[in-house]
């Protein structure tokens, strides 16, 4: 008996990683052919301020419909985009549709600042500069209504990534960490960076109401970030709670389910009319 469960665990073993193996590359052909069959969509998820509940932004977030598979979320499928180096014209397509679409609100009277995820990879990219150069002059936009969020990991490079930095603070574009807390860049390393905001990872916003070795993480991040000058915001943020703990504490920026999930364009754009950001 003893035998036969080990052979059939074998079986089951094999083929389960068998499927895991075959949705992996069904990804990552399937993302070659993504672009050109338009199954890419920018969601929208508002930035608020916390005391007002006034939209300052939104953030755009990619999704993904496999013609087999349905929804791909981007944790499974922007690794697979980064290590393919598919990230590059996927990232590119990003930027440019976020632009695209901040033109669109403006003739519309929406002036509202998006902001747009960059992965380590199209950062460094050497035509990254150029694409952003190329992405405002077409859409005949001010500088100010992009911004750019790049994760602590493109700080191991902190050298390139001072250079790069420096050139978007130049031409006029936010950058913000992303998911500050997680990574090992310190405040202190940031500080030599013109970057404009920190955002406090969602994981943080999780737990600092019931963990208070968290609570005084989120606090420190908080008073250092605003000691040297930026302006922080919190991801996630799910309950009055933690809008008020966020509030209390001195950060004034956030997003979060309890404000709105990321949606369609058409659906932001009620958010945005709504709220009068117009
Ligand atoms: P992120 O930039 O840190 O985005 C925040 C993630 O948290 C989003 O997941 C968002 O849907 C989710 N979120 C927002 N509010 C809440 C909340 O209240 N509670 C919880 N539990 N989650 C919340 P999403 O859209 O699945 O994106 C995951 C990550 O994928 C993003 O993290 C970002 O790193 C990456 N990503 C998304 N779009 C792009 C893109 O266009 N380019 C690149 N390079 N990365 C992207
Ligand atoms: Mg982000
Ligand atoms: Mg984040
Ligand atoms: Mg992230």
């Amino acid at each position: 008996l003893a035998q036969k469960n080990g052979y059939n665990n074998y079986q089951f073993f094999v083929h389960q990683v068998d499927t895991v193996q075959d949705r992996k590359i069904r990804i990552e052909q399937g993302l070659k052919k993504a672009l050109h069959h338009n199954e890419f969509e920018l969601y929208y998820q508002p930035q608020v301020h916390l005391e007002s509940g006034r939209i300052v932004g939104v953030e755009a977030l990619l999704r993904w419909k496999h013609p087999e598979l349905g929804n791909v979320f981007p944790y499974e499928f922007i690794p697979i985009a980064e290590s393919t180096g598919m990230i590059i014209p996927i990232g590119k397509w990003v930027i440019q549709e976020a632009c695209k679409q901040i033109r669109r609100w403006q003739s519309e009277g929406i002036r509202v600042k998006i902001a747009v995820n960059v992965s380590a990879l199209q950062f460094e990219d050497h035509q990254f500069i150029e694409l952003i150069n190329e992405s405002l002059s077409k859409n005949l936009l001010p500088p100010k209504y992009l911004e750019l969020e790049i994760t602590e990991s493109v700080m191991q490079k902190i050298n390139q990534s001072y250079t790069i930095i420096g050139k978007l603070k130049n031409i006029g574009i936010k950058v913000s960490i992303d998911d500050f807390g997680t990574g090992y860049s310190s405040l202190s390393v940031l500080s030599s960076l013109p970057i404009d905001a920190i955002k406090i990872d969602k994981s943080f916003v999780r737990k600092m109401m019931t963990d208070s070795n968290t609570a005084s993480v989120v606090k420190t991040i908080i008073e250092m970030g605003s000691n040297l000058s930026f302006n922080l915001i919190a991801e996630g943020i799910e309950t009055e709670e933690q809008r008020e703990f966020l509030l209390e504490n001195g950060c004034h920026l956030g997003q979060g389910y309890l404000y709105s999930p990321p949606v369609t364009k058409g659906e932001i754009e009620k958010l945005l009319i709504r709220e009068n950001v117009v």
